[in-house]
């Protein structure tokens, strides 16, 4: 079953109001028009008939006052209909009814009437509406309605603006009844436009903020709101293209023992201690692009810094990593990073190569008694670490 048009066309709680502020009265009506469009119109359309249906009365017209009552109760029926969500019946019935009134109403007063402004009036309503069920090629079924609607209007228009009415209403109703369907006419012309333009503004602002939802999830780590690779590299790669600054180190950390934190208190306790370190780098290296490179693997790039300036910096990053354990329900869960550290140099081509002697020294820490910096290549043996 489709729910409402309104409703399957536009979630209704965003929070985007056309670039209006969600206070802001304009903007909140239209956001309920669009949101309630077909309701909106079979409402309308119940008031547009018993505002005839007095108009009648008065000119003493019967058979259109008792037409006007039907109407009135096919409109209170379509609303129901459209809060049950039954939109193709509500749209047939319209179209069905304002040509049936059109046409009974200007056999019965005549085209002076003015009640072909009603067929103008949902030429709107046909396009609007029908471009929401139809997709594809189904949409023909709009050009046809729409070729149906002006033969119609044709047809009225020779049978009936020279022939004499069943009912001649004073030139006094006539005019009232003219400027009314002239009216509707205009009213239902700007309305739909309107609506319109604010659906697609809407969904114009939807689709941006969902782009760059898209773009920011391909380049970042969900766990940690790090970088991910994708993200990271080309920021490597553009300080090595040629006329760059390429003053910047690498460093590559590795969370000590991270599967024996995973096996001993769980796979959720070793994801926040993940968190937990993660915001202790952020926090000691701001203005630094930091990356998530594999499971506990993070990647600091320092722009502007050599290897004298690093060296002191992450030592210390790895003391205050040291000396802040994670809290996990009551438990104070203590990890320590190895850290291989790199400084750029032109015989490097490609930050997969700066990377890798990062990584390689970090490995070697991981050989030589782990929570340590090592910014030098050793040989496997050395004792000085
Ligand atoms: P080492 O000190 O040598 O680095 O040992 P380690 O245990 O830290 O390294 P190892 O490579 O043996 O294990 C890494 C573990 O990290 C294995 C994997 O299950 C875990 N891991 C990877 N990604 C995640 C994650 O997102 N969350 C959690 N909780 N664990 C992860
Ligand atoms: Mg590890
Ligand atoms: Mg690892």
């Amino acid at each position: 079953m489709r729910k409402g048009l309104e409703r399957t066309t536009i979630p209704k709680n965003s929070e985007v109001h056309y670039g209006m502020k969600a206070s802001n009265i304009i903007g909140k009506t239209m956001h309920f028009l669009v949101h309630n469009s077909f309701l909106f119109t079979v409402t309308v359309m119940g008031v547009i008939h018993a505002t005839l249906l007095v108009i009648m009365w008065y000119a003493n017209v019967m058979p259109l006052v008792r037409f006007n009552v039907l109407s009135v109760v096919v409109y209170l029926f379509c609303i129901l209909l459209c809060k049950a969500g039954h939109i193709m019946p509500v749209y047939v019935s319209i179209l069905l009814e304002v040509t049936a009134y059109a046409v009974y109403s200007t056999s019965l007063i005549g085209w002076g009437g003015g009640s072909y402004g009603f067929l103008c009036s949902i030429v709107p309503i046909i396009i609007y509406f029908g471009c929401f069920l139809w997709k594809g090629s189904k949409r023909w079924a709009i050009v046809w309605l729409l070729i149906l609607n002006f033969a119609v209007y044709v047809y009225l228009y020779l049978r009936y603006a020279k022939a004499q009415p069943v009912y001649e209403l004073p030139f006094a109703i006539k005019s009232v009844l003219t400027i009314f369907a002239s009216f509707v006419m205009v009213f239902s012309v700007i309305f739909y436009n309107v609506v319109y333009i604010y659906a697609s503004e809407y969904e114009r602002v939807s689709l941006e903020k969902k782009n760059r939802q898209l773009s920011a999830d391909a380049r970042e780590d969900v766990l940690t709101n790090l970088l991910n690779r994708r993200g990271f590299l080309p920021l490597v790669e553009a300080l090595m293209k040629p006329g760059q600054a390429k003053h910047f180190c690498i460093a590559f950390c590795d969370i000590d023992n991270f599967k024996r934190i995973n096996d001993s208190y769980g796979h959720d306790c070793g994801d926040e201690v993940l968190r937990h370190i993660t915001k202790l780098i952020k926090k000691e290296m701001q203005g630094c692009d930091i990356c998530r490179w594999g499971g506990e693997e993070i990647i600091i790039l320092m722009r502007d810094y050599d290897m004298a300036v690093a060296k002191a910096k992450l030592e210390y990053v790895r003391g205050y990593v040291e000396a802040n354990p994670t809290s996990f329900f009551n438990k104070r869960i203590q990890a320590t990073l190895t850290i291989g550290l790199e400084e750029y140099r032109d015989s490097y081509h490609s930050p997969e190569e700066i990377i890798k002697v990062a990584d390689e020294r970090m490995y070697y820490g991981k050989q030589h008694g782990k929570n340590i910096l090592i910014y030098d290549d050793r040989k496997a043996g050395d004792e000085d670490v």
